[in-house]
C-alpha cells in the first residue's frame, strides 16, 4: 500500500493496512495477542499500551482519515473522551465547555470534576465572544461540539481554534455528529478531535469504541495517561472497526444525501412545525457549516405541529426503529427530552431550544422513498386518533 494515498474512500479501504505476507489475504490479519516478546523486539508490545498490530493499523487509517499527526482507539467514546480531558486538566485548572453537550461529556464534567479539583465553566451560547467571556486565569482548555446534539447547531471551528491560540489553550472538539468524512477540524486549527467510534465509524450498531486524533506532542501527554487508566479496546474489536471503517465514507455519504432529502420533506410538510438540520438554508448554522463541512451530515431532528402526538407518532414508525443510539446504516429515531436530555430542568431544555415534542432522527441509508411512506403513515396513524379523541 502507498502511504500517499488521499482520497478519502482508498484512506478508508486502505490506510495502515496489515500486509498479509504469509497468505497474501486481502485483509488485514487479526492478531489477538496479548503477550509479546521483550528480548529482541523494538517494541515493548501489549494491548494497554495501545501498540499491537491491529492497534497500530487502525490508529494509522484515524489519523490520516482526521488529517492529524497520530490518533488512538479506546474502548469506548467515553473511555476517549475522559482520558483526553483529564490530560490537559490537574487540580486548580479550568475549562471551557459549549453549553450544549452529549449527555454522558456533560455527566462526567459536572460529576466528576469537582472530585478532582477542576473547575468548569458552560458558556450561555455558542458565538466566539461567548467562549471568551468564560476564560479565566487558570482555563487551560476550551471544549465543543459541533454540530451539536439534538438541534444541530454550529459552532465557528476557526474562531475557537484562534481564541484557543490568543491565551494558549488546548481545543478539543467532539466530532461525532459529523464524522471525520464530513468535517476535519485540525484543519481549522483544533487540537484534539475525539470520536464515538460507536457511532459513524462502527456505523452498524454493533461495536462500541472512540478515537482520539492529534498531533505527536498531544497524543504522547494522552498516551501517559491512557496507559494508566487502561481504557483500550479488545483487538478484535479493533479489527471489525478497522474493517467497518471501509464502507465509512460511501455510507455516510448516502447517509448526507438522505438526510438532506428527508430535511426537504420535511421542511414543507403542513403536519411538520419545524425541522432543525445544517443543510437548510433557514438554518441559522447554515452559512458556517457550508464553510466548515464537506457535507451536512446525517443527523436532523424535527417537532410535529402542535396538536399531533410525539410518542404516539414515534410508536407507530414501522421501518423506522426506536433507538437510544444513532449513525448506524439503519434509519432510527429518539426523544430527547426522555432520554438524552431526561436530566436537564424543563427550564433548561427550554432554554436550550429543546421542545418536549422534539424528535432527533438519525437517517440511514435506506430508500428515501421507504423512509417517507413509513413516516406518512405513522402521521396518518396519529391524526385518526387526535379525530377519535376530538370528537369524544
Ligand atoms: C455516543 C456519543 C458519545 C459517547 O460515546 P460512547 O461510545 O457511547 O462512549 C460522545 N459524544 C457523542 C456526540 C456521542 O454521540
Amino acid at each position: 500500500m502507498a502511504d500517499n494515498i488521499k482520497g478519502l474512500n482508498t484512506i478508508c479501504t486502505h490506510f495502515g493496512e496489515i500486509q498479509d505476507e504469509q497468505f497474501k489475504g486481502a485483509v488485514s490479519p487479526l492478531f489477538m495477542s496479548t503477550s509479546y516478546a521483550f528480548e529482541d523486539v523494538d517494541v515493548k508490545r501489549y494491548p494497554r499500551y495501545f501498540n499491537t498490530p491491529n492497534q497500530v493499523a487502525l490508529s494509522k487509517k484515524i489519523a490520516a482519515l482526521e488529517h492529524a499527526e497520530a490518533a488512538m482507539i479506546f474502548g469506548s467514546g467515553m473511555a476517549a473522551i475522559s482520558t483526553a480531558l483529564m490530560a490537559f486538566l490537574k487540580a486548580g485548572d479550568h475549562i471551557v465547555l459549549q453549553n450544549t453537550l452529549y449527555g454522558g461529556t456533560y455527566n462526567l464534567v459536572t460529576e466528576e470534576f469537582h472530585k478532582f479539583g477542576i473547575e468548569y465553566s458552560f458558556t450561555t451560547g455558542l458565538e466566539p465572544e461567548d467562549f471568551e467571556a468564560k476564560i479565566k486565569e487558570n482555563t487551560k482548555v476550551i471544549y465543543i461540539e459541533t454540530p451539536s446534539n439534538p438541534l444541530l447547531t454550529i459552532t465557528d471551528l476557526d474562531a475557537v481554534a484562534k481564541i484557543a491560540k490568543k491565551h494558549g489553550l488546548v481545543s478539543m472538539i467532539d466530532n461525532t455528529f459529523a464524522s471525520p468524512v464530513n468535517q476535519n477540524p485540525i484543519d481549522f486549527g483544533i487540537d484534539v478531535v475525539l470520536h464515538s467510534a460507536t457511532k459513524y465509524m462502527g456505523g452498524h450498531s454493533d461495536i462500541l469504541a472512540g478515537a482520539v486524533a492529534a498531533s505527536h506532542e498531544h497524543m504522547e501527554r494522552i498516551f501517559q495517561l491512557a496507559k494508566n487508566f487502561g481504557g483500550s479496546l479488545s483487538d478484535y474489536t479493533v479489527w471489525l472497526l478497522e474493517r467497518s471503517i471501509k464502507t465509512m465514507g460511501i455510507r455516510v455519504r448516502a447517509q448526507n444525501e438522505n438526510a438532506m432529502e428527508m430535511a426537504k420533506y420535511l421542511h414543507v410538510h403542513d403536519d411538520i412545525h419545524a425541522v432543525f438540520y445544517p443543510g437548510l438554508e433557514s438554518h441559522p448554522g447554515h452559512e458556517l457549516a457550508k464553510a466548515q463541512m464537506k457535507g451536512f451530515g446525517g443527523m436532523l431532528s424535527f417537532e410535529l405541529n402542535n396538536d399531533l402526538n410525539s410518542s404516539l407518532f414515534q410508536k407507530s414508525l414501522r421501518l423506522i426503529k426506536s433507538s437510544m443510539s444513532l449513525a448506524g446504516v439503519e434509519s432510527t429515531v429518539l426523544s430527547p427530552t426522555l432520554t438524552s436530555h431526561s436530566l436537564l430542568s424543563a427550564e433548561e431544555r427550554e432554554k436550550q431550544g429543546i421542545a418536549d415534542g422534539l424528535i432527533r432522527f438519525s437517517v440511514g441509508i435506506e430508500e428515501v422513498e421507504d423512509l417517507i411512506s413509513d413516516i406518512e403513515q405513522a402521521l396518518e396513524t396519529v391524526k385518526a386518533k387526535s379525530r377519535t379523541v376530538h370528537s369524544n
